[in-house]
């Protein structure tokens, strides 16, 4: 049973209803146990979720198979930064449903181009390759960056070799675990593509000392967010820019996780002002309803990729096109970045009020927070499930740290709300 032992909440909820409780008397028995043994006994276990079955969800808000409401303070790894069910992207979703979602880019349709060119225009940038997933964004990143270190930089054949930091999430392919120092993501899972060399995240001598004439690329997070939403020193990327064009060095950004919003920019590295040579874009770009990715550069570096010699059945078709463009539109106004900025700022002052009292660091930027939970109060899962019980959904990662990432559109009160209820959750 879900709840049992909680009582009702008085919450931020815009509509008065309390959190965590039905929100109605619900039709018939709870749902959740029988979905939930059939997860277990069907779906592969490479996931541990929480035991929250999720029905619908409006705004930064979801509701339970029960009727139970719980605000999201994850928003799907911040693909649903633009929240549930947002009416504008839904509406886009639609109109294009009933016209055309799928040609292969065996043929051309009339969504590509107009995606391509806002996207790149919101970049800064020349062209774009669209994919689906930011894993083959990261994939498509590494593929680029070598055809560019042979045909441009003039590195001998199967020499390349890419910096990448420890602590690095880039996804989920065998090339890419091969360079995760997570021994979760990585043990077991080998061979591994030669051709990467991890350094210390945060450490531009480290870097330095990397980098060698067979270098073509440093693939970076601008914030390490699921290593727990690390933060660099403020020299750390502007450092790395700086050494990257001294050697002739692709600058690859992966603003996957970062990128769109979340910090309070529409790209993380915008907080340092570094430009990187190339951006690695997912999540956020698919509006929480398509999957789409996209590699963002100059010409000069994209269009070394030549017809035939990479792609994508799925890769910018017209119904990932439709989202993917008012996506763009959004943020080209520059309201979800505001939002995050000025939301962001109300929560991370209140998390950092927690320090000292069962939170031992909070860290962030824009909307985005990692908060360490003192061991001694328990893990960060077991936090995760108190504050679930209380009509909050986080997650953890890294055993002591949970994350704060709710949808750009949460309420500053039930932000508020939010902050109290972890502070209750801190005091069980
Ligand atoms: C989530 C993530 C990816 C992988 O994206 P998927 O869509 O899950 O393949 C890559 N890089 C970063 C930084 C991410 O956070």
């Amino acid at each position: 049973m879900l709840h049992s032992g909680t009582s009702p909440l008085t919450s931020g909820a815009l509509d008065g209803t309390a959190a965590g409780v039905p929100a109605e008397a619900s039709a018939g028995e709870p749902n959740a146990p029988g979905l939930l043994r059939l997860e277990d006994e069907h779906a592969a276990h490479n996931y541990a979720p929480l035991p929250v079955v999720i029905a619908s969800g409006e705004g930064a808000w979801v509701t339970d198979v029960d009727g139970a409401r719980y605000l999201d303070c994850l928003a799907a790894y911040s693909a649903v930064n633009f929240g549930h069910s947002n009416p504008r992207l839904v509406a886009a979703a639609k109109a294009q449903l009933d016209r055309i979602t799928l040609t292969s880019r065996a043929f051309h349709h009339d969504l590509l181009g107009p995606f391509v060119t806002e996207l790149a225009e919101l970049c800064g940038k020349e062209m774009v390759l669209p994919m689906n997933t930011g894993a083959e964004a990261v994939e498509t990143g590494i593929k680029v960056a070598r055809a560019w270190g042979y045909r441009v930089k003039g590195v001998a054949p199967d020499e390349a070799n890419i910096v990448v930091f420890h602590g690095n999430f880039h996804g989920r392919t065998t090339t890419i675990v091969g360079f995760s120092d997570d021994p979760d993501a990585r043990d077991g899972f080998g061979p591994f593509t030669p051709g990467f060399r991890s350094v210390a995240y945060g450490d531009a001598a480290a870097v330095a000392e990397a980098i060698d004439e067979n270098t073509v690329a440093v693939l970076v997070e601008p914030i390490q967010g699921e290593a727990g939403v690390i933060v660099p020193p403020d020299d750390f990327l502007p450092e790395v820019r700086q050494l990257c064009t001294e050697n002739d060095v692709l600058l690859v950004a992966d603003e996957v996780q970062s990128g769109l919003g979340r910090v309070g920019e529409t790209f993380a590295c915008s907080l340092w002002g570094v430009v990187p040579d190339v951006y690695l874009l997912g999540k956020a770009l698919g509006g929480g309803i398509m999957p789409v990715s996209a590699v963002v550069a100059d010409r000069d570096i994209l269009e070394v990729i030549r017809p035939g010699e990479h792609g994508s059945t799925f890769g910018g078709n017209p119904l990932a096109c439709a989202v993917g463009l008012e996506v763009i539109r959004m943020l080209a106004t520059g309201d979800p970045q505001r939002r995050a900025r000025e939301l962001g700022e109300r929560l991370r002052g209140a998390l950092e009020r927690l320090i000292g009292r069962g939170v031992t660091a909070v860290r962030g930027a824009g909307l985005w927070a990692g908060v360490d939970v003192d061991p001694a109060i328990g893990t960060g899962r077991e936090l995760s499930e108190r504050l679930m019980r209380r009509g909050i959904l986080v997650k953890d990662t890294h055993g002591v740290t949970i994350r704060f990432a709710p949808p750009l559109v949460v309420e500053p009160a039930d932000l508020d709300w939010a902050v109290t209820e972890l502070a209750a959750a801190l005091a069980e």
